[in-house]
């Protein structure tokens, strides 16, 4: 098994050796979907994961934008269309500085599978750009969104590639992209979502991918007669996906007790609270703060520089920051405090080290893929309301969103639990998401 899947690596690395998230990704879904495929004869001579691995299509386009002292800057600007198999091209947008192919190839991987896990009907994107939306004032941020839209716009539409927010995009962006988009299209249709809610925007798409994880993390624990409640959390990031992860869990009756940023983490003994959540909402959303400053308000935290917060004690973990922010070594500290329970909040938070440790523990351990896929799934649902011109109520969507994170946490016990009733979560998302995709490509030929 080992060499079959060394030998697919070798032919990946031929081609994309240069992207190493890109090969990480492809690595992590090859170590668990070519056995099953060699388990089913329907995927055999098909080549069908050969087929997933590589992109549609991807587009690079110069970015020109004017910022406020009057010069001229230069970005480049990216959309990848991995798959369409079982839907229009669906994934978020990143604007951050790190921004490459190989960061973008393995988010639109990622995201294939994840929505195909949401039941719903999208295939799988991802776009972005290296623009640093920090320290940018609001003129500089619209800018930049309209001249980036002056290209995107004619690869995608509602039907066709229907992007979203992720790193560095929120509502802020969505509304001058959209703004743009409209212009030029003179169309108002439902071709971005994470809009606003007086103009297409779903209640609950802002809180979705936090909640979410939380729901996926409480799926996890009920499966062992046991909830959040009373738990101890280890949040990272304090970006969108950690504020609502910090919100949700502790509603649930858990207690957070850090957040981070790119500078350091804080640790708050007490929890933070919805008061202290509130305060945090206000730093980073309105005055675009460090977490650091926490420290001066609520001055019993404290703050360490430069780590991230993996060696603290706790029962639960949920990485909520970006990519590859936990490392074996972290892994192995957590394990070795006790904690037992991860649910990814962010996209490939753990490298493979990692994963492997998690795994080799038999934690509760859920792949941001299952788990994170509760944004998505929100951005379907937007989608949704607006091919009906209609408003779901907060419930509503809230409902949804929880069946559709059950149903995934189901399919990954479909295809992932053992026959000691263990669970592996990577395996079981990572099939579910593989089966619906391949089944679409080979009933649509070889195209
Ligand atoms: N960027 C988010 C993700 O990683 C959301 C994508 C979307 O809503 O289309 O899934």
């Amino acid at each position: 098994m080992k060499s079959k899947i060394d030998a697919f690596m070798k032919e990946i690395e031929a081609r994309n050796g240069l992207e190493p998230e890109f090969m990480q990704a492809v690595q992590e879904v090859a170590e668990t979907v070519i056995p099953y495929i060699i388990s089913q004869e329907i995927y055999h001579g098909k080549n069908i994961l050969m087929r997933m691995v590589e992109p549609e299509r991807v587009v690079t386009f110069r970015v020109a934008w004017v910022d406020d002292q009057g010069e001229i800057c230069v970005n480049r600007g990216y959309r990848i269309q991995m798959n369409s198999a079982i839907g229009p091209y669906k994934g978020g947008l990143r604007f951050h500085p790190t921004v490459n192919m190989s960061i973008l190839k393995f988010l639109a991987f990622e995201q294939v599978f994840k929505n195909s896990l949401t039941t719903l009907p999208m295939g799988g994107g991802k776009g972005g750009s290296d623009f640093d939306p920090k320290g940018k004032s609001d003129n500089e941020i619209m800018r930049f969104c309209q001249s980036f839209m002056t290209e995107l716009y004619r690869h995608i539409g509602p039907n066709t590639d229907v992007p979203a927010g992720d790193i560095g995009v929120g509502g802020r962006e969505i509304g001058f992209l959209y703004g743009m988009y409209k212009r030029l299209k003179n169309e108002f249709t439902g071709v971005l979502t994470g809009k606003g809610i007086s103009w297409g925007g779903s209640l609950i798409r802002p809180e979705a991918t936090g909640y979410g994880t939380v729901y996926f993390a409480e799926s996890m624990l009920k499966t062992k007669g046991d909830s959040m409640k009373g738990k101890t959390v280890l949040v990272s990031g304090s970006g969108n996906v950690a504020q609502y992860a910090t919100e949700k869990a502790t509603q649930l009756g858990a207690k957070v007790v850090t957040l981070s940023d790119s500078s350091g983490y804080i640790y708050d003994a007490d929890g933070i609270d919805a008061e202290k959540l509130a305060y945090v909402m206000e730093l980073k959303n309105v005055k675009r703060g460090r977490i650091s400053e926490y420290v001066k308000q609520y001055p019993s935290a404290n703050f360490t520089k430069g780590k991230t917060p993996w060696h603290e004690k706790c029962d639960v973990a949920l990485p909520c920051a970006t990519q590859n922010e936990l490392l074996g070594e972290d892994a192995k500290a957590l394990l070795a405090n006790g904690c037992f329970v991860v649910s990814e909040g962010a996209n490939m938070p753990s490298d493979l080290d990692a994963v492997h440790a998690f795994l080799d523990a038999k934690i509760l351990y859920a792949p941001g893929k299952a788990s994170n896929a509760g944004g998505v799934a929100t951005s379907g649902l937007e989608m949704s309301q607006n091919s009906l011109r209609m408003n779901w109520t907060r419930e509503e969507v809230d409902t949804k969103l929880r069946e559709i994170m059950n149903n995934i946490h189901d399919a990954c016990i479909k295809y992932g639990q053992d026959e000691n009733g263990y669970v592996d979560y990577v395996k079981g998302a990572n099939i579910a998401g593989f089966v619906k995709v391949a089944d679409a490509m080979l009933a649509q030929g070889v195209v």
